[in-house]
């Protein structure tokens, strides 16, 4: 799989995907994870990538310009499945959208700043919009990172274990249970018994009813298919 992700601010970009498990995905091949300064693809003489907005108010806009040039230019290296403006306004993400994406070969996520991005852009350079929740960042970088950890952790071969992102939250409609490690008793407080017994069975069965009561708890929509 490859993302592109088009910024005026590329170096917010930088340490999402340089560690750990985003970090290692790149090295061993599974994902290519490719950043774009859209300054580079301005062609006034100062690199702006942003105007006033026609109408007045506050707040300046991203011009299509080079937000254009820049698409252009990947779509000419290779075909995408989506490319992907991030909006609070947008579809919301959540766990099927991110399986879904991440059956996709090519993305490319395009990351707004100060008021957003000129409607042109979205009404003719996109093919969907995605928010990272009912919520307003200062820019789209960390939405696309969010967006890009979500989707590259499904990638076959990411995660050591590859049964594990199959047992997180929402995956089988439930949260997770909860989990613990060493010590088995920390200052009286004990890990239950049920999981030190061995017995596999039971500890599966465990870890279904409190999945099924977190969820309960916590996030009852699930239940209907919410
Ligand atoms: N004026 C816009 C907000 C602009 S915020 C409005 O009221 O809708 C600047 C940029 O941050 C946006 O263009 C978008 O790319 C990004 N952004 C902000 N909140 C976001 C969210 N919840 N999900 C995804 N992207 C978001």
């Amino acid at each position: 799989m490859r993302i592109d992700i088009i910024t005026c601010l590329p170096r917010l970009l930088e340490s999402p995907f340089s560690d750990s498990i985003l970090n290692r995905a790149q090295q061993k091949g599974l994902v290519a994870v490719a950043i774009h300064d859209l300054r580079e693809y301005t062609t006034n003489k100062h690199r702006t990538t942003d105007d006033y907005a026609f109408g007045g108010g506050a707040g300046m806009v991203m011009m299509i310009e080079p937000i254009d040039n820049c698409i252009t230019k990947l779509k000419s290296e290779r075909p995408y499945d989506d490319i992907i403006y991030m909006s609070p306004d947008g579809e919301l993400l959540t766990q099927p959208l991110a399986n879904e994406l991440s059956l996709k070969k090519n993305l490319i996520l395009l990351c707004g700043h100060y008021k957003g991005v000129d409607e042109r852009v979205r009404e003719h350079l996109i093919t969907r919009e995605i928010s990272i929740g009912n919520y307003v960042l200062s820019g789209g970088e960390l939405a696309a990172a969010v967006v890009a950890d979500s989707v590259i952790r499904l990638l076959p071969g990411v995660l050591n274990d590859e049964t594990s992102a199959l047992s997180d939250s929402f995956q089988d409609g439930l949260v997770a249970p909860p989990v613990y490690t060493r010590p088995a008793e920390y200052k009286g407080w004990k890990v239950p018994d049920v999981l030190l017994s061995g017995h596999e069975a039971k500890i599966s069965q465990w870890k279904y009813e409190k999945s099924l009561e977190r969820t309960k708890a916590r996030r009852p929509g699930l239940l209907d298919g919410n």
